[in-house]
């Protein structure tokens, strides 16, 4: 607290780790009146957005969203460590993690490092701010696990792309101001030599976003449809015919840094699935406690090679993978300790525990499925044949 009084939270981008994590347990504990509205959510998603739009806010005015981002993005500099500090305090004191935090930690970097800096100067900030939200438009019919097949075209018009075609999976493009889209610019068989990353207006023209229902009830996911639609040059992300490398950049930060801020949550679930269902077994909880606590250990790893600026290689894969199986196994075990107030009862714990239970079986899936997670650990980290 003390750093925070004299020099405030910019005074703290290059404190030590915990000396910033006091700080912001503090700030926490002087705020709890202001920051209680947060813990009980409402059940619809428009009321939800609107409210975890105000928790980023209230965050970022007070500084502590924008440490570990450099000042030519708006942030108030220091290492990336200390954004993994604030979204770990965050979700231990029962907080949801703002609406946007998911996509600063999957998107923000390769806006940050693969957008022209203007672009990048003006984008970020207000992301972190609450201010806009973004989505990632990667996923086509036909085109998921295998992303270098994708088909929607961009052709070259001179000082803007035209863009054609259809994405799917795309969570809450209904919100979204932006979107990071790739597009392939090369010919049919360029495969992954001819894709371009775009950085999208959603609002252009001949956007058509049709949301579809997930199994937990949510309009999370959207079709998008392109028709016609142009975007300047200046949108570009990366090189022309390199969004390969902008992808695989956004898919190592959503299996790594993204993976550190699910596990600080699950933690915090498995504290209140403790409370919510008495009957819980000792065995079955603290097997739940070691699988969160072994994803906790391998995504401080990444966390930390990606604040010392290190290539992290396949390492994300191993924290995905590790990522969906305590997700998985936590989520089970609040079935088996409570199956029928899980299933039936209409309460807010008990839908809650539903619609995560239900949303846990996403986590093989979305960033890369574990099939694909484990191709790469044999292919890349055991050297085992691509047969
Ligand atoms: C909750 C959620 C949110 C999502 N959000 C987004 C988003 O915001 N943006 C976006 O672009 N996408 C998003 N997705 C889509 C996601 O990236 C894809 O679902 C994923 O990449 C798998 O692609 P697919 O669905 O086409 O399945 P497929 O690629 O068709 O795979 C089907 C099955 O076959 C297996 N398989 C495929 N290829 C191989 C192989 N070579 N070896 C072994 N097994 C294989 C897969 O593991 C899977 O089990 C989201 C998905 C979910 C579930």
């Amino acid at each position: 607290m003390t750093a925070v009084a004299e020099g405030g939270v910019a005074g703290l981008a290059n404190a030590a780790v915990d000396q910033v994590r006091a700080a912001f347990q503090q700030w926490l504990a002087d705020n709890a009146d202001k920051l209680a509205p947060f813990r009980h959510l409402s059940t619809e998603v428009d009321e939800v957005f609107a409210a975890l739009s105000r928790l980023q806010r209230l965050l970022y005015s007070a500084g502590w969203i924008r440490l570990g981002w450099p000042a030519e993005v708006g942030g108030l500099g220091g290492p990336l460590a200390l954004r993994a500090v604030v979204s770990e305090e965050l979700a231990a004191a029962g907080y949801p993690p703002p609406f946007s935090f998911g996509t600063q930690e999957v998107l923000g970097p390769a806006v940050a490092r693969f957008a022209p800096p203007e672009l990048a100067a003006e984008a970020l900030p207000r992301l972190l701010r609450g201010d806009e939200t973004w989505c990632q438009g990667f996923s086509e019919p036909g085109a998921g696990s295998d992303l270098g097949s994708l088909r929607l075209r961009a052709v070259d018009e001179g000082d803007a792309w035209r863009v054609n075609g259809e994405k799917i999976w795309t969570s809450w493009a209904q919100f979204a101001d932006r979107c990071v889209l790739l597009t392939r610019t090369g010919p049919p068989e360029s495969a992954h030599k001819g894709i371009t990353a775009l950085f999208l207006d959603m609002d252009s023209p001949g956007i058509e976003v049709r949301p579809l229902r997930s199994m937990n009830g949510d309009d999370e996911f959207c079709s998008l449809y392109f028709d016609d639609v142009l975007v300047p040059k200046s949108r570009t992300l990366g090189e022309v015919n390199g969004g390969w490398a902008v992808a695989m950049f956004v898919l190592g930060c959503e299996r790594g840094a993204a993976a550190w801020q699910r596990q600080a949550w699950m933690r915090w679930r498995l504290g209140t699935l403790v409370t919510d269902a008495p009957s819980v077994s000792d065995v079955t909880a603290g097997e739940a406690f070691a699988l969160v606590h072994c994803l906790r250990l391998l995504s401080r790893r990444t966390v930390r090679s990606l604040s010392a600026g290190e290539q992290v290689g396949v390492q994300p894969s191993f924290d995905k993978l590790m990522m969906s199986t305590a997700e998985k196994f936590l989520f089970d075990t609040a079935l088996h300790s409570a199956p029928e107030t899980l299933l039936l009862s209409e309460d807010g714990p008990a839908r809650d525990w539903r619609s995560d239970y239900l949303y846990s079986r996403a986590s093989s899936i979305y960033g890369g499925a574990a099939e694909i997670q484990r191709n790469i650990i044999a292919e890349r980290v055991l050297g085992l044949p691509r047969d």
